[in-house]
């Protein structure tokens, strides 16, 4: 058996972390076991689904480095979703029901007060012919449910363990709207039959579905293999917080536009919720040691401080050619070479190109007046290059006695106005003579 996996997502918003793990957790399975991975785009609900996200979704997966088979879009696969639905009703499973919303959640909140579940009552199942025909004479459209069967479906998890959920503990579910569109719980069913699907990987908020589906899937008949589940536990914050509240802008574009690097996110994203190592590697060898049964059963924190020193390590490696696109207008390699080591964030380099090419906030140093009229007037002459900053260093060494943080910390916040930072050194060729000299004498100025 070949496996068949697939990421679906809603095109109802940009991709966040959330979603971007299981993508990528389902595209390193396929590869894996060299199976495929299909991307599908659940999109039946015409009022939220929208093309830009849909174009966001691929660009976003793209960038990850993934690769995958279609995409598939539910909307253009409505008649075969029509098809199932009439099967249903053939086999007794699909009925049609009247309420309004208003008069479902008169009902829930009746049960609510006499402290019982807000299941639903099945009342439309138990209407007859005729009064349907009422309904429909006085203008009512109906949606529809799938008749749940007595059972409780278990199914071994391949992340969570064993599971089981008894049915009559939920209500029967809408498979289809008014309007005719089938619900996800239905065309996702009708999908992963028809595409073979041979395992679902998706989030824990979709355990109870999966036993809705199964009994779905078995109510269209046994011709076709039920596929393995496994729900992955959902990421939280920092706190432990439920993360799509607090982080829940953190969408993948985002984290591009900052200078998140793809290897730095997918490594990082691909270990999270495992005791993996965090070194930096390969989609390809991260999908030979891929695994699910490493994945803990507890929610796994997304720590935004883990994903940057990961970012910084990848950065550190990045030669000039491959970031120079995204590098301010100008920058040169030694640039790059310069500030790579400093950075976690690709976004960072344009601040360091302020420094070296644009103003900086001058800092105030209160009793450095002296050394740094000092330190301008020994700032030798042009040409620069690699040696000049030892030279310097050791004329202001002769001249004022000054050495080690003494010498250089003045110096680095006269020149840049940062604490810390890339080597004085490589900094002090990149800024050149004219503005060294203009920012010391500044500097200077300011402490007086
Ligand atoms: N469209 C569903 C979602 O985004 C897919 C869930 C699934 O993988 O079945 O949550």
């Amino acid at each position: 058996m070949s496996v068949r996996v697939r990421f679906a997502p809603s095109p109802t918003g940009p991709l966040h972390i959330g979603n971007a793990r299981v993508a990528l957790l389902n595209f390193l399975f396929a590869r894996r076991h060299q199976g495929t991975f299909l991307l599908r785009f659940d999109d039946t609900d015409r009022d939220r689904s929208r093309p830009e996200h849909v174009a966001g979704i691929l660009k976003d997966l793209a960038w990850l480095g993934l690769a995958w088979e279609g995409p598939e879009y539910q909307s253009r696969r409505l008649a075969q979703y029509q098809a199932a639905a009439a099967e249903l009703r053939e086999r007794g499973r699909l009925y049609a029901c009247y309420e309004t919303e208003e008069e479902l959640a008169g009902k829930r909140e009746a049960l609510r007060r006499r402290g019982r579940p807000p299941i639903y009552d099945r009342a439309g199942f138990h209407l007859t012919a005729r009064d349907r025909a009422r309904l429909e004479a006085s203008g009512r459209t109906p949606h529809w449910r799938f008749l749940l069967s007595e059972q409780s479906v278990g199914w071994h998890d391949l992340v969570l363990g064993e599971r089981r959920i008894p049915l009559p503990s939920l209500s029967d579910p809408v498979l289809v709207r008014a309007d005719g569109t089938p619900l996800y719980t239905f065309s996702s069913i009708v999908d992963d039959r028809e595409f073979a699907i041979t395992h679902v990987i998706r989030g824990e908020d979709h355990v109870t579905n999966t036993a809705v589906q199964i009994d779905l899937w078995e109510a269209l008949g046994e011709n076709a293999a039920l596929p393995a589940f496994a729900h992955l536990p959902l990421l939280t914050d920092e706190e432990g917080g439920k993360l799509s509240k607090r982080l829940g802008s953190l969408g993948i574009r985002t984290l591009r536009d900052d200078g998140v690097t793809h290897e730095a996110l997918a490594c990082y994203l691909a270990r999270l919720g495992t005791t993996g190592n965090a070194g930096i590697s390969s989609l390809e060898s991260l999908a030979e040691g891929f695994d699910l049964a490493g994945f803990s059963r507890s929610p796994a924190r997304f720590d935004m401080h883990q994903l940057l020193i990961l970012n910084r390590h990848v950065l550190q490696h990045l030669p000039f050619a491959t970031v120079s696109a995204h590098l301010p207008a100008g920058a040169t390699e030694e640039f790059w070479n310069a500030v790579r080591e400093n950075i976690d964030l690709l976004s960072e380099a344009r601040q360091w190109w302020e420094v070296v090419a644009g103003e900086i906030v001058p800092v105030a140093q209160e009793g450095e007046e002296a050394f740094l009229r000092a330190a301008a007037a020994l700032l030798p002459p042009e040409p620069w290059g690699a040696g000049t900053w030892k030279d310097y260093a050791a004329a202001l060494t002769a001249a004022t006695g000054r050495q080690g943080r003494a010498l250089y910390h003045p110096l680095r916040l006269a020149l840049t106005g940062e604490e810390d930072g890339p080597s004085l050194a490589s900094l002090l060729a990149l800024i050149g003579r004219a503005r060294a000299a203009a920012r010391i004498e500044e500097a200077a100025r300011s402490t007086a």
